[in-house]
C-alpha cells in the first residue's frame, strides 16, 4: 500500500443518510464501527436524532453489527450510547489502533468485513487503513463552530482529490 493510501478513504457519502443500507452487503461488510461527532451528530447533540437512529436501526435490521468508537470522553459516548446500546469506545486515540483492533474482536468481525465510518482524514480514515479495514467516509455534518477543524479540511482536500480520481468521479 502507498502511503497516499492511509490516508484515501475507500467510499465517501454526503451524510450518514446517504449511504443505502445495500451499500453493506454488497460490500461484504458484517460490521460497522461509527464515529459519532460530526458523523452521527453534531457535537450539541446528545442522542442520534430521530432520523440518525432510523437509519442505524434499519442498517442493523439489514444484519450488520454496529459499534461506536469516539476519541471524546466517556460521559458524552455513554450518553450517546445509552439508546443506542451497542458496544463502544470512548478515549479511543484514533489515529492510533490499539482500541480499534481491540473493538473488532468483541464484536467477533474479521477487520476484511469490518469498516470504520467517520469524517476525518488523519483520525478515522488512517486509522482504519491502519488496521486494514475499509474507511467509509462522510462530509463533516458541521465545521462551523471548529476553526481548528476547518484547517483540517484544507489539508484533507488533497487526499479527497486523490479519491474523486481514483473513483472516476470527474
Ligand atoms: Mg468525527
Amino acid at each position: 500500500m502507498k502511503l497516499a493510501d492511509y490516508f484515501t478513504p475507500d467510499d465517501y457519502f454526503p451524510s450518514v443518510l446517504r449511504i443505502k443500507p445495500e451499500f453493506f452487503a454488497e460490500n461484504n461488510i458484517k460490521c460497522l464501527i461509527c464515529d459519532i461527532d460530526n458523523t452521527l451528530a453534531t457535537y450539541d447533540e446528545e442522542v442520534p436524532i430521530k432520523e440518525v437512529k432510523d437509519w442505524l436501526d434499519t442498517v442493523e435490521a439489514s444484519g450488520v453489527r454496529i459499534a461506536l468508537i469516539s476519541n471524546n470522553r466517556e460521559k458524552r459516548v455513554y450518553m450517546f450510547n445509552s439508546v443506542l446500546g451497542y458496544l463502544y469506545v470512548s478515549n479511543a486515540g484514533k489515529p492510533f489502533t490499539h482500541r480499534l483492533k481491540k473493538l473488532i474482536k468483541q464484536t467477533k468481525a474479521e477487520p476484511s468485513e469490518t469498516a470504520l465510518l467517520g469524517d476525518q482524514i488523519f483520525t478515522d480514515v488512517l486509522c482504519a487503513k491502519k488496521a486494514g479495514v475499509r474507511a467509509v467516509m462522510v462530509r463533516s455534518i458541521d465545521t462551523t463552530k471548529r476553526p481548528f477543524l476547518r484547517l483540517k479540511k484544507y489539508f484533507e482536500r488533497y487526499f479527497m482529490d486523490r479519491y474523486e480520481k481514483k473513483k472516476n468521479i470527474y
